[in-house]
């Protein structure tokens, strides 16, 4: 074993096979980190253009790793949906999302709480179950935005899920509009109320030529669905304002607020109530 710098902020890549080893311990510690208390939220605000308020956040998962550093889920969300570790990292990240939202709450923003929610627990029957009962119990408002990163393997079991979910008053947004789950084929099937444009298309859009039209006919065909449209990835002011000419219904991004501490979101929406 070899020793490790515990300062280290990056992963290290090791051996011959980049990443690799690496990948293997990462997957061995992600096991341990939940009951260690490693994981933690950030909270993301989505603020609503034509009311300007904000009526939703994003919970987003972070791993303080003793010697890694801060680890983001771009580096540890695809090993934990291979081990099937995401189920109890899911239930855990539901678990703090209804806490933190009651706290919210009781502060004055009784505001949707979003969980990523990866399409893979969508084929899990006792995962349904056990998000189900966590939701139901609690009077959280509660939102699942359903991010794709496998491929669906059984569509109808799938979708019926969703129905179930929404059926208990949780939010359905599909995440990163441009992937397989979002596809025309099923998105008349889905009770999402919200459509998630991929930051893909956004931060380019004041300098791109054909991102403006991607984004531009997303919004019409979420607004034919009866869906609202949330843009991620705003960063800057012109991007806000074409969004809002074109008819995007929430925009979310660093131009708003970066992911930040519970403590920092409560003091970011106490001011922007008052602005
Ligand atoms: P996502 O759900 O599409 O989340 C958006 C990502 O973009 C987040 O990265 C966020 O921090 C980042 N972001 C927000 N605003 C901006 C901006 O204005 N510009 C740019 N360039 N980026 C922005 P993060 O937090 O690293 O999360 C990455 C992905 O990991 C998420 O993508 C989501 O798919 C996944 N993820 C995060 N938390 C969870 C979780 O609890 N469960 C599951 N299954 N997946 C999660
Ligand atoms: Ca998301
Ligand atoms: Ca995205
Ligand atoms: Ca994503």
């Amino acid at each position: 074993e070899e020793a490790r710098d515990s300062r280290e902020p990056v992963i290290r890549r090791v051996g011959a096979d980049p990443g690799a080893l690496d990948r293997v311990s990462l997957a061995r510690d992600l096991r341990s980190a939940i009951g260690n208390g490693e994981l933690f939220l950030h909270y993301q605000p989505k603020a609503h253009v034509r009311r300007q308020e904000i009526t939703s956040v994003e919970a987003l998962v972070r791993w303080q790793h003793p010697t890694r550093g801060l680890v983001l889920p771009g580096d540890f969300i695809q090993l934990a949906e291979e081990s099937r570790d995401i189920v109890d990292l899911t239930i855990w990240t539901i678990q703090q999302a209804i806490r933190d939202q009651r706290i919210l709450a009781t502060r004055g923003h009784d505001v949707t709480m979003f969980v990523n929610v990866s399409g893979l627990l969508l084929s899990d029957a006792r995962f349904v179950r056990r998000a189900c009962a966590l939701v139901e119990n609690s009077g959280a408002k509660i939102g699942f935005e359903i991010t794709e990163t496998a491929v669906i393997r059984d569509p109808e079991s799938a979708i019926g899920h969703l129905h179930t979910f929404a059926a208990i008053g949780i939010v359905i947004a599909i995440d990163d509009y441009g992937a397989g789950l979002s596809s025309l084929a099923y998105l008349k099937q889905l009770p999402a109320r919200e459509l998630k444009i991929d930051k893909l298309f956004v931060t380019q859009l004041t300098s791109s030529n054909r991102d403006p039209l991607i984004v531009r006919s997303t919004i019409d065909l979420a607004h034919a669905l009866e869906m609202e449209v949330v843009a991620e990835g705003v960063e800057t002011a012109s991007a806000l304002a074409l969004l809002s000419v074109m008819g995007c219904d929430v925009v979310q991004g660093y131009f708003i607020s970066r992911p930040i501490a519970l403590s920092a979101l409560i003091e970011f929406m106490d001011q922007y109530r008052v602005k």
